[in-house]
């Protein structure tokens, strides 16, 4: 059962559309796995929509512009036509693993190995610094120690993995700030998508070698 969950302020954000790209990708995902996230969103919507429609016209000129408004709202397809240009699945490793829907039309870096991790970076347009990236940590994976100088966020999509605070499964919302130091590591190996918005500092090891490590994994 998924126990990480992105908070209601994050939700709203998300329903409003006002998140940073990497941002509503990341929530996208988590609403693939949760229901009750999904449900919070789709609530968070229909609030947005009532404060948007619950106006009245200001005098009856503006009537008709709300009218025509409402009229071409009401005309916009149902569902929007996702174009999905890219296989629902990737191989890593000589292994196939599915991709969140969300996921399947973002293009990627070519897979870059340091020992027992790798990373895909995803292309986006992003304004607000944060990196993207598939991480796939093999079975027996650890990650050296290390803390954040911003925010972390790990989402594992297959397999799990545990650090000093717990375990997390696919879908788990795993949100860190620069104050936890943490070694994540995984026994069965664990596909994520992880969202940086600063270079990881490493704590423990050799700094300098880890830390360019760290500019790496970024
Ligand atoms: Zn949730």
């Amino acid at each position: 059962m998924i126990n990480f969950h992105p908070d209601n302020a994050l939700l709203a954000a998300y329903a409003a559309d006002t998140l940073p790209l990497s941002m509503t990708l990341a929530v996208s995902i988590h609403v693939e796995f949760c229901p009750a996230c999904a449900r919070r969103v789709a609530e968070f919507e229909r609030q947005l929509a009532e404060t948007l429609l619950i106006g009245e016209p200001q005098n009856e000129a503006d009537e008709p512009v709300f009218d025509e408004m409402l009229s071409f709202i009401l005309q916009q397809p149902e569902t929007p036509i996702v174009q999905e240009i890219r296989e629902p699945t990737i191989e890593i490793q000589g292994q196939t693993f599915w991709l969140p829907r969300s996921l399947r039309h973002i293009a990627r870096q070519n897979w870059l190995q340091m020992g027992s991790i790798g990373r895909s970076r995803l292309l986006l347009e992003d304004q607000s610094g944060g990196r993207a990236s598939l991480m796939y940590l093999s079975a027996g994976a650890a990650v050296p120690k290390h803390t954040h100088r911003g925010l972390e966020l790990t989402l594992p999509i297959t397999g799990a993995f545990r650090d000093e605070q717990g375990e997390y499964i696919p879908g788990d919302f795993v949100l860190r700030d620069g104050k936890t130091d943490h070694q994540p590591q995984s026994a069965e190996g664990c596909l994520c998508f992880a969202l940086l918005d600063a270079p990881v500092h490493f704590t423990q090891g050799l700094p300098r070698l880890l830390n360019n490590f760290g500019e790496l994994l970024y």
